[in-house]
């Protein structure tokens, strides 16, 4: 059930054409800001419910980055892989179509699964305006996902919460969960630093090598031969293993739910930093945390690729993205865990305080 309270949802939009199977919704939760920022997953199962979760978690992301954009998160329910290219095309087009109403003036709405830069050509085509949708294609004016962002974001929370969690990040050791955009680029600017990648896992299994791996090797491996564990000749161990791993940092960056109830007492990592969205249950973090574990919640870390959107939105460059990236991330990172510590909160609840006092100011500045 859509949960609703004083920052949303503002709007639900359904939209329904039979004729071409179309049955799409957006979720608007926050314009307060500005206008509600959020992908659209095509996805069989997706629901209003889903979505306005979804929507809810952008409304907190782009308040914490302090972006003049609100939340929103769109759905189309169709199975892609059951449909041809030419019925997608019609579904994104006439889905961004009955969406002129609300787009661009209060929803942007950006890729998520199954929607990538050829649907937002096709929707910002269709909207008639390029400020319709970001992630669209470079010849467009988009900044595309495989400048890797989000990955470059995590490594930045990473870098000040190493050091505030007393870890030199030159030497310590680091495993990856996920060698996809995120995961990928995170643990090559980790490398690049100096860190030590000694676990790494994707769809095909876990590798573990205390000694470390050649962070150049795993890249061009993943290149190749479409995995980075086809790299490895030792033995390859579940995937779930990698929660329990004795390593400095945990950088999830795949799967949500990753580290169960079951798994908190047997985390050793120090410090971990969520390039995936919700890989902790905010209970467990808090856990965690009461442990001693230092954590960067998603709504902080993973928000690199909110942040480039916005510096597509605004029509600027790849140069213009990677400082901002780097700026907002790093800054963020720092603020939200200086007030769990100034406060005895842990660093979601931190990061909550901060994103609703944001929203709060001003749903009152335009009243
Ligand atoms: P991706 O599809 O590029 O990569 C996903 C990776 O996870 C792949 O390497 C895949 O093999 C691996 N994987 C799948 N199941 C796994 C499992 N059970 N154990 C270990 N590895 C597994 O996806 P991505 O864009 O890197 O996104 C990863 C996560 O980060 C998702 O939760 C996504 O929602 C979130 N996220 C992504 C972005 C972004 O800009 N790409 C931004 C914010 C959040």
């Amino acid at each position: 059930m859509v949960e609703f309270d004083e920052f949303g949802p503002e709007k639900i939009l359904q939209v329904h054409n039979p004729k071409i199977g179309l049955k799409g919704f957006v979720v608007i939760d926050s314009t307060a800001r500005g206008p509600g920022k959020g992908g659209i997953r095509m996805t069989p199962g997706v629901s209003v419910d889903e979505v306005s979760k979804l929507a809810r978690a952008m409304t907190w992301k782009t308040a914490l980055a302090d972006l003049p954009f609100g939340g929103a998160k769109g759905g189309i329910c169709v199975d892609p892989h059951a449909i041809t290219s030419a019925q997608k095309y019609r579904l994104v087009e006439t889905f961004s179509k009955m969406l002129k109403c609300i787009s661009p003036c209060e929803y942007v709405s950006a890729p998520d699964m199954n929607i990538g830069e050829k649907e937002m050509e096709i929707f910002a085509k269709a909207n008639g305006s390029m400020k319709s949708c970001t992630g669209k294609p470079a010849k467009m004016g988009g900044l595309p996902h495989e400048l890797g962002s989000t990955g470059f974001g995590v490594f930045h929370a990473t870098k000040i919460a190493a050091k505030q969690a007393g870890i030199n990040l030159e030497g310590a050791t680091v495993a990856v969960e996920g060698f996809g955009n995120v995961g990928s680029f995170a643990a090559k600017y980790l490398a690049e630093a100096g860190a030590k990648i000694v676990a790494v896992s994707d769809l095909h299994g876990l590798m573990h090598d205390p000694k470390g791996f050649d962070i150049k090797k795993l890249l061009r491996t993943k290149d190749e031969k479409g995995s980075a564990i086809k790299y490895y000749e030792g033995k390859i161990l579940p995937n779930h293993e990698i929660v329990s791993l004795n390593v400095d940092i945990l950088v999830p960056a795949a799967i949500p739910d990753l580290i169960l109830e079951n798994d908190v007492m047997n985390v050793k990592a120090k410090l971990i930093v969520e390039g995936s969205n919700i890989p902790i249950k905010p209970e467990l973090e808090k856990m965690l945390w009461e442990n001693g574990t230092t954590i960067v919640p998603d709504i902080i870390a993973n928000a690199g690729g909110v942040i480039s959107s916005y510096v597509e939105y605004i029509g600027g460059n790849q140069k213009k993205m990677f400082k901002m990236v780097e700026e907002k991330i790093s800054e963020n990172t720092e603020i939200i865990l200086k007030t769990s510590l100034k406060k005895g909160i842990y660093p979601r609840a931190a990061a909550l305080e901060i994103a609703k006092k944001r929203v709060e100011q001003a749903k009152t500045k335009n009243k």
